[in-house]
């Protein structure tokens, strides 16, 4: 037993990790996810369907390459838990895993193999100053473990920050959402086939705004990948 296996059962011993997706003890070898969940993550495998769900969804509204989600987001998931830890919760690792899992994912599929660069979803600073973290580019950070692909999170950022649009309708959160992302940097992206990232897909509205900004870059293609979609 290795000095470092060693410390880390000791402090199991007090102070025990739980899984994020269903909340048992986890076991030596086990981090963040337990084993059972990972076998039953709600897997869409989108990413070797063209005009999947996700495409369906945002067809007509971006020109893109390819666009997936990782998992299902059904209500009471594993998926459902891991993201709100994500989110709410502090916990930076589990996106980061969700990521490299995804993004090993991706490279099972041709249509990812000429990404150039991964984007995160950028979030207002206010909202990354109080949070700690963009949840999306912890995403991303596991998908550049898989990928080998370059992060970039300072090219594209967000301007205006927009909290509570969840009860309007599509076309006004649209117009909400369209002047609120910035592409402060068009050198580091132009001519690029870029992966953006995000958590979660529902309308697709955020992503329409922030891919029809990316877009005014020279020569830019945009592929999409988020870690869930909401089943409807
Ligand atoms: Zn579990």
């Amino acid at each position: 037993m290795s000095i470092k296996t060693f410390f880390k059962d000791f402090f199991h011993l007090f102070y025990p990790s739980y899984c994020c997706g269903c909340g048992t003890t986890l076991v030596n070898g086990e981090n963040i996810i337990c084993l059972q969940c990972l076998q039953n993550l709600p897997l869409t495998r989108f990413h070797l369907q063209k005009n999947n769900m996700v495409e369906k969804t945002l067809m007509g509204r971006i020109p893109y390459q390819r666009a997936t989600a990782f998992c299902y987001f059904q209500k009471g998931s594993i998926i459902q838990h891991a993201i709100h830890q994500l989110k709410y919760k502090g916990n930076r690792e589990v996106g980061v895993i969700l990521g490299e899992l995804m993004g090993q994912s991706l490279m099972d599929s041709p249509d990812f193999a000429d990404i150039d660069i991964i984007i995160p979803i950028p979030i207002h600073p206010k909202k990354q100053a109080k949070r700690g973290y963009n949840q999306s580019e912890m995403i991303c950070l596991g998908v550049q473990k898989s990928m080998h692909k370059p992060l970039d999170t300072t090219s594209f950022v967000r301007v205006i920050n927009t909290s509570s649009q969840t009860k309007k309708t599509r076309y006004s959160r649209w117009k909400n959402v369209e002047d609120i992302f910035q592409v402060v940097n068009p050198d580091n992206l132009k001519n690029k086939h870029i992966l953006l990232i995000d958590d979660v897909i529902t309308t697709g509205s955020t992503l329409e705004a922030a891919a029809n900004c990316l877009l005014k870059v020279d020569n830019v293609k945009i592929s999409i990948a988020c870690l869930a979609c909401a089943n409807h």
